[in-house]
């Protein structure tokens, strides 16, 4: 996938495009390179910047931290370049949902969440929205999708947290921009450089920056990205008066982390491929949704609209024995919850009211090697397999 000149000219921005994933991560915003400087400037560690005693505060002079952070801006700038557009770091991907569901909407408009993605997202939108005026209607990922007319806002899911169920995002923004809605997409599990919501016809991406993209289950973070000028500044002026910013060191270590973010996922979604396989065709195993599995109601979708495939395999055991029996019997998998990190994690979706089966495993493949994990997880299955559910 490199330019014709690639070589020459060096990796600079600007230059030859288009770059392949590994390229565009290891460079993603980073300033041009100065001899005697590192390649990623160490966090700028502070609250407050110098004042001119004369002019006072100065538009684009950093002033106070809250506002003003060089770290995070070099962090948008390279999550900005990957999902194509501007892009505003928050503490954590709820900040962000929080902020596009609050600068969007006004009481007696409606918005259409997933009925199936990520639980607090409904959850806190009942709890916060309902009372302020805000109608919610719930429609699944997969569709179908109610009228659009007199919607405000769409936020989808794709694939969904924790049911992967994936539904044609160009073909809703379509239907929905007739109405004049706008279109919101939570890219999460995907990543940016799983599929770019924004050239498929969305308007706005929200995302935890927690899970894959930054993948080394040490910070939290979540980030919206939108081409519209005037709604960034929006989401940047509630920011701004929310406080809900990323610490410098967290953005810092976001920044550092997205440099292998080809590689990890390469790992992760061949991982995924392996152990999706072998879930396909275990006894112990009810169901099994990976959007590569030949078989996936949403492979075709997902193929479409998809540059890769997440690491992440959803399952289901026969019941809570089964499940506790097949961590028990596995040494790669950990029991936690969150997904996208290096190492291999299952979590158990019932426990956390997640309205799904008791035995419904998300599971979250590391960047192990191929056959170990495999290896290890067929014998926690066969493990799972002889437990007599109560
Ligand atoms: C985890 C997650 C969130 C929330 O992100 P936090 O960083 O935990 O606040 C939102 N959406 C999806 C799909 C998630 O998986």
């Amino acid at each position: 996938m490199s330019g014709p000149d690639a070589g020459g000219s060096g990796l600079v921005a600007g230059g030859p495009e288009p770059y392949g994933d590994g390229t565009r991560v290891v460079r993603a915003g980073l300033p041009e390179p100065e001899p005697g400087q590192p390649f990623l400037p160490g966090p700028v560690l502070a609250s407050i910047f110098a004042l001119d005693p004369d002019t006072g505060p100065v538009p684009g002079r950093d002033s106070y931290g809250r506002p003003d952070s060089p770290t995070r801006r070099l962090l948008e700038a390279a999550i900005g370049e990957l999902e194509g557009g501007e892009c505003l770091t928050f503490a954590t991907g709820m900040a962000a949902i929080s902020t596009l569901l609050f600068t969007v909407l006004r009481p007696g408009d409606t918005v259409v969440l997933p009925s199936d993605g990520y639980y607090l997202t409904r959850a806190f939108a009942q709890q916060e929205l309902a009372p302020r005026g805000v109608t919610i209607r719930l429609a699944p990922t997969a569709g179908p999708y109610p009228s659009f007319a007199g919607v405000r806002l769409v936020l989808l899911e794709s694939p969904s947290n924790p049911g992967l169920e994936v539904c044609d995002i160009a073909q809703v923004a379509a239907a929905a921009h007739e109405h004049g809605t706008l279109v919101a997409v939570d890219n999460t599990t995907a990543t940016p450089l799983g599929q770019t919501p924004l050239a498929l016809g969305a308007d706005v991406v929200v995302a935890s920056g927690t899970k894959a993209l930054t993948g080394h289950s040490d910070l939290l973070l979540g980030y919206v990205a939108a081409r519209d000028p005037q709604l960034v500044e929006r989401m940047r002026s509630w920011r701004t008066g929310t406080g809900g910013i990323p610490g410098n060191v967290d953005a810092w270590l976001a920044h550092r982390s997205l440099a292998t973010l080809d590689l990890r996922l390469a790992r992760q979604s061949a991982n995924a491929a392996a152990v999706a396989a072998l879930l396909a065709g275990h006894p112990a195993v009810r169901s099994v949704r990976w959007p590569g599995l030949p078989t996936d109601p949403s492979t075709v979708v997902a193929a479409r609209q998809m540059r890769r495939l997440p690491g992440v395999v959803t399952f289901e055991l026969a019941g809570r024995a089964a499940v506790a029996e097949f961590f028990r019997a596995s040494r790669l998998v950990t029991a936690a919850t969150s997904f996208g990190g290096l190492h291999t994690t299952g979590d158990r979706r019932a426990q956390w009211g997640d309205d799904v089966p008791e035995g419904l495993v998300r599971l979250s493949c590391g960047i192990e090697t191929t056959a170990d994990l495999v290896a290890d997880i067929a014998r926690a299955l066969d493990a799972a397999v002889r437990v007599p559910e109560s």
